[in-house]
């Protein structure tokens, strides 16, 4: 007995697109993605291509009028609804290029809601490619099947990120000088969090007295031993995925 092919076909490609989607819409892709769909990956007429556009769940889209360099996918059925990320932040210092590349594709695929970029005294980068950021959260959705991307915000100052913290939201604050044990920290605060990770200078003592002055922070441990910054980001991440998340 045969068995039934699966739907969506695993070898589906995925691809986040801007249009909204819907049953029965066309969008027309071209350029890079176009490249990768024709060339890369051999789509042919009718071949199933996985479109999310980050606000109306995952679609199935059937290939037609392939060309050189662009073809159109046309959305035939919904294959994923719209998920909804645990409601998470994950706040860092701007770190050296490959290394907040790094952060953004880990948080993507750890269920980040949201990356804020944080400008400290110690920071040794002041300045953020965020296209290039943003390319590494679609990428990074892409493969992990997620079918919206975090929200990427533009780079704030940390007392201008203080000063209009969110009154509900808790601010885990990763001291490496000392903090609550992560498990009992967690359990006595559930609800929307954010965990803030300094840059590889660490925070200046002025910024730790701010942070830990401030009413919705909470200073954790992330253990004895001092981790860089993506190595601190990406496990508490986990973490709190784990104990608060939606790894259960
Ligand atoms: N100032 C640190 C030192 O003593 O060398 C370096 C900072 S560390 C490379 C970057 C950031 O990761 C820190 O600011 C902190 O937010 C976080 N971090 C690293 N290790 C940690 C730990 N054991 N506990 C809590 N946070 C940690």
């Amino acid at each position: 007995m045969t068995a039934t092919p699966a739907w969506p076909p695993q070898s589906a490609p995925r691809l986040h697109v801007e249009t909204q989607l819907g049953d029965g819409v066309s969008v027309p892709v071209d350029g890079n993605p176009a490249h990768y769909l024709i060339s890369v990956m051999r789509v042919k007429p009718d071949d199933i291509v996985l479109l999310f556009d980050g606000r109306s769940g995952e679609w199935a889209a059937r290939a037609r009028d392939i060309r050189k360099r662009d073809l159109i996918l046309e959305c035939i059925s919904q294959t994923k609804a719209p998920e909804s990320v645990p409601d998470f932040w994950l706040c860092c210092a701007p770190i050296k290029k490959g290394r907040i590349d790094l952060i953004a594709e880990k948080a993507c695929e750890l269920g980040v809601a949201k990356l804020q970029p944080v400008l400290t005294r110690r920071a040794v980068v002041d300045k953020l490619n965020l296209d290039r950021l943003h390319s590494h959260l679609v990428e990074a959705a892409e493969q992990c099947g997620r079918t919206s991307l975090p929200d990427l915000a533009t780079m704030v100052k940390l007392d201008a990120l203080l000063r209009d913290w969110p009154q509900d939201r808790h601010l885990f604050f990763a001291d490496e000088t000392g903090g609550a044990p992560l498990a009992a920290a967690f359990a006595a605060h559930p609800g929307p969090a954010a965990f803030l990770i300094g840059p590889e200078g660490g925070f200046d003592p002025a910024e730790r007295e701010a942070i830990r002055a401030h009413p919705r922070a909470v200073a954790v441990s992330l253990g004895p031993r001092i981790l860089r910054a993506e190595t601190a980001a990406i496990a508490a991440t986990a973490a709190w995925m784990t104990l608060n998340g939606d790894w259960h």
